[in-house]
């Protein structure tokens, strides 16, 4: 059987590990990239590949991605410190974010409590969030995991966790429709989720 030369068939092997890329479409970006790229946007798309392991770390206070020391919102001094809404992952913080309403500040679990994936509470980063609140440095934390099961499994134990702290506990409103994924939800469902965000 006739093969590429081995750089393609690499670049190939490399494209198939995308999600959502099968060998056939692999096939065709790594040809596409050879006959219709030139040297100059080959680098530039290899340098960024390379950068975003690079550059990018995690934010040590809140869990979101940055290049500097701190993320760019927990460096913002114009924004309500005290007021920390949990999100499961970062596609939600952006979300949010897009919305341009929220004031306050983040915390990124990185996941949710799953007992079928054997995720429990100590999987998820949480530790400076406790210290946090330990800290009394949080007024409200307001819950906006998803409204699947492993969201409010995940709400839940949050809450056990933190109601004996000096700290008001809230839960977003799920206008969202039960088992959505907070990062399909429009802006209107994300005011009227702030809105009614309730004790929990
Ligand atoms: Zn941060």
């Amino acid at each position: 059987m006739n093969k590429y030369p081995t750089s393609l068939e690499n670049l190939i092997e490399c494209f198939s590990k995308l999600p959502s890329v099968g060998k056939k479409t692999a096939e065709r970006y790594a040809l596409y990239a050879f006959f219709h790229m030139d040297e100059v946007d080959l680098i530039d798309f290899s340098n960024a590949l390379l950068s975003i392991k690079k550059d990018i770390h995690i934010c040590p206070s809140c869990g979101n991605m940055t290049e500097d020391s701190l993320c760019n919102i927990c460096s913002d001094a114009s924004r309500n410190h005290k007021q920390v809404l949990v999100v499961e992952t970062i596609k939600d913080l952006i979300t949010i974010e897009r919305v341009n309403e929220f004031r306050g500040i983040y915390h990124v679990l990185n996941g949710a409590i799953s007992f079928s994936k054997g995720i429990g509470i100590n999987d998820l980063n949480i530790e400076s969030l406790t210290e946090k609140i330990k800290n009394k440095e949080i007024e409200e934390l307001i819950l906006a995991t998803n409204a699947t099961i492993e969201g409010e499994t995940t709400a839940r134990y949050l809450y056990e966790l933190y109601r004996t702290y000096d700290v008001k506990i809230t839960r977003i409103a799920h206008g969202l429709p039960v088992g959505s994924d907070l990062s399909y939800a429009d802006e209107m469902t994300i005011l009227k989720a702030f809105e009614g965000r309730r004790e929990y």
